[in-house]
């Protein structure tokens, strides 16, 4: 069997397409367009092209960006007061704090200052909270993503048993409660996990998230499963390649996603879905 490859930019280019629809029927309609504040603090080259491309993908969907940019120095009370400054600006639906922040500044402080209704990462313990007890509001991004690419493969959820690697705040935890909430069998591995591989033969849906090329090897793959590779790692050569070993991967899986090309797409666009969601349903 060779997979299907699940074409993460062709989905997310139909996404922001929808989204520029209904924003070119609010501004017919006198609506009021939304805005999303994009913060970086410091030089890191890699945030500046993450933040330069969530910009464009705004441009694009004619959702209205302001991008503000601290030095590496700044102290932590003058990113918690822009934060405040943003929270309170009628103008602004979504806030995004691109991490990470440098080391003097306390991540969980400034994730917790953002107001909940504004907070399009969905990494705010609210929004988690909410997600975990059934009643999503704002969700995080690539988890989200991850869903939206597992829809378009026309593959059920419910009772199908779901194996994620990698347990961080931002993806793995949040992707194991929204493939829960999709009706799936659950397990979570991480660091501690014994025999990986036999955890990974049993899904039917595989995501891995981990920052470590070859993670999963593409033998322990299941026949017939999906897989989903939300592993970004940077060759020297300046290739990116996922956490699993794709192409013996692809000979077993039925479906499976492209680094690049596969979630990094998909969780730009899920970030303009939610600042649109929070226009709509919480700032009305
Ligand atoms: P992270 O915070 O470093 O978390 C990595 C997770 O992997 C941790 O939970 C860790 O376990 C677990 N882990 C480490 N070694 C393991 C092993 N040998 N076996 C099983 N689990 C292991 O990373 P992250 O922020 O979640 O990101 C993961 C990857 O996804 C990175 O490559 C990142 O660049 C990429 N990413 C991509 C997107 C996208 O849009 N495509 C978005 C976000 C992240 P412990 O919890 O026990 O430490």
């Amino acid at each position: 069997m060779t997979a299907k490859l699940i074409d993460g930019k062709a989905i997310a280019a139909e996404v922001r397409r929808k989204i520029k629809d209904r924003i070119d029927v609010r501004r017919e309609n006198g609506l009021r367009i939304p805005g999303l504040a994009v913060v970086l603090v410091g030089e890191n080259p890699a945030s500046e092209i993450y933040v330069r491309n969530k910009c464009a993908a705004c441009d694009e969907s004619g959702v209205l960006s302001s991008s503000y940019n601290l030095p590496d120095d700044a102290p932590e009370e003058d990113l918690l007061a822009l934060i405040d400054e943003l929270n309170n600006d009628a103008g602004i639906d979504g806030i995004l704090v691109q991490f990470p922040l440098p080391a003097h500044i306390d991540a969980d402080k400034v994730t917790e200052q953002i107001r909940p209704d504004k907070d399009v990462d969905g990494f705010h313990p609210y929004n988690i909270g909410r997600l975990a007890l059934r009643r999503p509001s704002l969700r995080s991004c690539t988890p989200r993503g991850v869903i939206t690419l597992l829809e378009h493969t026309g593959e059920p959820f419910y009772g199908r048993q779901a194996v994620i690697v990698g347990a961080s705040n931002i993806v793995g935890r949040p992707m194991g409660l929204e493939l829960l909430l999709a009706g799936c069998t659950v397990t979570t591995c991480h660091r501690f996990t014994r025999h990986l591989d036999e955890h990974v033969a049993q899904a039917d849906i595989l995501v891995v998230a981990v920052g470590k090329p070859g993670v999963v090897s593409g033998s322990w793959v299941k026949p017939g499963a999906t897989v989903i590779d939300v592993g970004i790692n940077h060759l020297k050569d300046g290739s990116l390649i996922g956490d699993i070993e794709f192409d013996s991967a692809r000979e077993r899986a039925a479906w499976i996603t492209p680094v690049p090309g596969g979630v990094g797409p998909m969780t730009v666009a899920t970030l303009l879905e939610n600042t649109l969601y929070a226009t709509e349903e919480l700032h009305n």
